[in-house]
């Protein structure tokens, strides 16, 4: 059994159970399995693999992503982030996108403690999950993404981090006990709609998926959640949406949306985004009940500060604090500074940090 797997049987931890059944899961070899379905998934290079389907996750391989692990695992996760970081037009952005645990900065906004159950939801390359893992007790990285997942195994192994536990499975079917997590983060993507192909809802979907969340949250337990804003300046100023590639397309009612993506691209417009209305909206239907609004500056992947969008002070001290920074971007801050006097950042910001607790 590889090292990397944390011990099933430490009862201080949740432990995993079946996606059928939800009896909690017994170690079987190289394999998780259910004693009352007898449902059973792989285990393999230290990742439970509930999306295996009789097949192992290495079946959903990328083969450029593939190469990228193979360096990450003979020169280091450093290195893979070099190589790969090489191939962007923007180098350095993303090598911090994918190795600095800055990203993961809004953990001090939350009630973080020592003793602390995280929930990482589609954590992607796992500088969230180590940023948690160094002073929480243990971590749940969960993302569709095997490669992903494969790095970020590798990542908190050759860190000696070995209180991060590795799921690959979808986001709304998440193999942990109701009431588990103190803490879940859902950082980027829920609008990037990778796991909807099986269905023409998205909305829907991302239901779904919080609710799934809430589920897995103590009671005094909360969400972060960084989203996109489907009014966002840059598309109101005509910016092209960044997967469906078209104009004005998220500002559209969904029907409409569908009818211009299908007309234009063939395909049903998936990319669904909210309004910080809309989200919030969303977020009360799946049962959370305090929501904090933050506006992350100067985008939500990556952010350089959160201003608590109620402190007009606070925000506009961190957008005036914007100008000392590298990668100034001076259209990002004259909206900025524009939006936050005429009181209009909740409209038209390009993205939200979302802090939901349950209660
Ligand atoms: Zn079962």
């Amino acid at each position: 059994m590889p090292d990397s797997i944390p011990n099933q049987t430490d009862q201080a931890l949740p432990q995993l159970i079946c996606l059928h059944c939800s009896t909690p899961l017994e170690m079987d070899g190289i394999k998780i399995r259910c004693p009352n379905c007898s449902a059973n998934w792989p285990i393999l290079s230290g990742i439970y693999d509930f999306l295996a389907d009789g097949e192992s996750g290495a079946a959903t391989s990328d083969s450029y992503l593939n190469e990228f692990n193979r360096i990450a695992s003979s020169d280091g996760w450093q290195a893979a982030a070099e190589t790969i970081s090489r191939t962007s037009a923007n180098p350095a952005h993303l090598f911090e996108y994918i190795t600095s645990e800055a990203r993961a900065d809004f953990r001090f906004l939350l009630p973080v403690k020592d003793d602390a159950i995280v929930l990482d939801v589609c954590g992607g390359w796992g500088n969230i999950s180590t940023a948690f893992a160094r002073t929480c007790q243990h971590v749940f990285a969960l993302d569709t993404s095997w490669d992903k997942l494969v790095y970020s195994n590798l990542r908190a192994s050759q860190e000696g981090l070995n209180y991060i536990t590795h799921l690959h499975a979808q986001p709304d079917e998440i193999p942990l006990p109701p009431a588990s997590c103190h803490i879940a983060v859902f950082a980027d993507t829920l609008e990037c709609g990778f796991w909807q192909q099986a269905s023409t809802n998205a909305r829907q979907n991302h239901s779904k998926i919080l609710q799934s969340i809430w589920e897995k949250l103590v009671p005094g337990g909360c969400l972060y959640l960084g989203i996109e804003n489907r009014f966002s300046y840059k598309y109101v100023l005509g910016g092209k949406a960044p997967l469906s590639n078209l104009r004005f397309i998220s500002l559209l009612p969904s029907s409409l949306a569908n009818r211009y993506s299908q007309s234009t691209r063939n395909v049903n417009y998936q990319e669904i985004t909210y309004s910080l209305q809309g989200i919030t909206k969303l977020l009360q239907q799946v049962g959370f009940s305090s929501i904090e609004t933050y506006y992350p500056i100067p985008a939500y992947p990556k952010f350089r500060f959160l201003a608590d969008l109620n402190s007009k002070a606070a925000t506009e001290f961190m957008i005036s604090r914007l100008r000392v920074h590298s990668g100034f971007n001076r259209s990002f801050y004259l909206f900025s500074r524009i939006a936050s006097t005429l009181g209009m950042l909740p409209w038209f910001a390009p993205g939200f940090s979302l802090i939901a607790y349950k209660e």
